[in-house]
């Protein structure tokens, strides 16, 4: 998609303003460009429609040259069509919240179920799990390990009741227990069928619940759209999870969900570990669409996982220019923890798509880094400036641990770069210099 839409943009470069003639050519870009990312047929046109008039209709802003002009456009639309604004849960006045899940087989439901309930955990709520797959004894087990990993509780009665009956059961037991929200994950079918969609509405019928929540496989593409629309039809529902956000997956989906149900994406799932479970963000979501890199959830994340002291203290350091190599391994091992690497490359904006071979290369010189700053002394990894001003260090250095001095060398460059970019970065008034190493 952005390449597509880079050219797009390109062949604005030297116009003055947007004319209906001008932007033909960039808007059938845009048009493929969306096709190409799986957006249904009749989102596109009536996306392409909208922006076309709109852009046309502009007036020229002095100092905002027409492809800057119609990149706001694009995005701003793009936005709007994903609903504008984060989405919230909505929670229950009294009782416990009650929370459906629904969606095909190997969506990612019962994944879900467990994330949504620590990600809920974290923001101080109580919760049970409703183990509702009786089709298969192994969807009850999945749903009772990843209980017990995020620590919350699963009822879970066996294969042999009805799904609405368990619903029932479930409901009284987390009433008994208090509890602020059940999470109830149910059977999927490969496709849409008459059974699956009864047994859901008796289950609706059962739970009452606050939420009715469609999980949706990112990679579905085109289908999306034909989707949410029968399971909204249907048994109604009150929103959307997409999943597996961290794949190939282009992002079509994510653009017709609010277009054909009015109903907004309300998380996305980005990789298979139980933190991987977001607020969906429509800005940051075009802005990956438009190839922008998604550089807010990554710091958003970034800060999660470095525990709060460590980040405060590493603030500190970063704007007494104290950033030493200690903080520097922290810091990249926090990266590392954050998940695959390929996720988190992806966020960096002008990443673009990373392949197999990169992640690879990445984690691989992330091994190297370490291994030469564990064979630092406490003095040389507090004060790289030894470093930088000795090359008897560096050759020790290159020799313990195995690596050339060319190397050692790059590392210590690389962390006094990073010492002007954080506090750049953290906006400290006077910026420092990256000094020469000396031979
Ligand atoms: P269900 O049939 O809808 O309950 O789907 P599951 O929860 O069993 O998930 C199916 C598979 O998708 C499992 O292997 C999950 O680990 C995987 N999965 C679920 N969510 C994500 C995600 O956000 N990213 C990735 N990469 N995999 C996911
Ligand atoms: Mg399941």
């Amino acid at each position: 998609l952005t390449s597509g839409l880079e050219s797009a943009w390109n062949k604005l470069k030297g116009e003055e303003v947007l004319t209906k003639e001008n932007i033909v050519e960039p808007m059938r870009d845009i048009r493929r460009a969306l096709l190409e990312a799986d957006v249904s047929l009749p989102v596109v046109r009536r996306f392409v429609q909208t922006v076309s008039e709109q852009a046309v209709g502009v007036g020229v802003i002095r100092g905002v040259k027409p492809d800057q002009q119609l990149v706001k456009i694009v995005s701003d639309e793009l936005v709007k069509l994903m609903g504008g604004e984060v989405s919230e849960l909505t929670f229950a006045k009294s009782g416990p919240t009650v929370i459906l899940l629904a969606g095909l087989q190997g969506v990612g439901k019962t994944t879900v179920s467990a994330k949504l309930a620590l990600y809920l955990k974290k923001q101080g709520k109580s919760c049970m799990l409703i183990a509702g797959d009786v089709y298969r004894p192994a969807a009850i087990d999945q749903l009772v390990i990843l209980g017990k990993q995020v620590d919350v509780p699963v009822y879970a009665v066996g294969t042999d009741v009805k799904p609405a009956e368990i619903a029932r059961q479930g409901l009284q037991e987390a009433k008994k227990k208090n509890v602020d929200v059940v999470i109830m994950d149910t059977a999927g079918r490969l496709q849409i069928d008459k059974n699956m969609m009864d047994e859901l509405k008796d289950v609706k019928k059962t739970l009452n619940p606050t939420e009715v929540l469609l999980v949706v496989d990112a990679m579905t593409g085109q289908e999306a759209a034909a989707l949410v629309t029968t399971f909204n039809l249907e048994i109604g529902i009150t929103g959307a999870i997409l999943t597996k956000l961290d794949g190939d997956s282009r992002g079509g989906a994510a653009l017709s969900v609010k277009e054909v149900s009015g109903k907004p994406i309300k998380l996305v799932g980005r990789g298979e570990r139980m933190e991987d479970l977001e607020p969906f963000y429509p800005d940051r979501m075009a802005g990956r669409i438009l190839g922008m890199g998604d550089v807010l959830s990554f710091v958003e994340k970034a800060q999660e996982v470095m525990k709060q002291e460590d980040a405060e203290d590493l603030q500190k350091k970063i704007m007494s220019a104290k950033f030493d190599f200690n903080d520097f391994l922290k810091q990249t091992r926090a990266v590392a923890r954050m998940g695959s690497m390929s996720r988190v490359l992806g966020m960096i904006p002008g990443m673009g798509k990373v392949t197999p071979a990169q992640i690879r290369e990445a984690e691989k010189s992330l091994q190297i880094m370490e291994a030469m700053i564990e064979v630092m002394t406490p003095e040389e990894r507090e004060q790289p400036e030894l470093l930088a001003e000795s090359p008897a260090r560096r050759k020790r250095i290159a020799q313990e641990s195995g690596k050339t001095e060319q190397q050692v060398s790059q590392l210590v460059a690389q962390l006094f770069q990073m010492r002007v970019r954080m506090k750049n970065l953290m906006g400290a008034m006077e910026g420092g210099s990256v000094p020469a190493l000396s031979n």
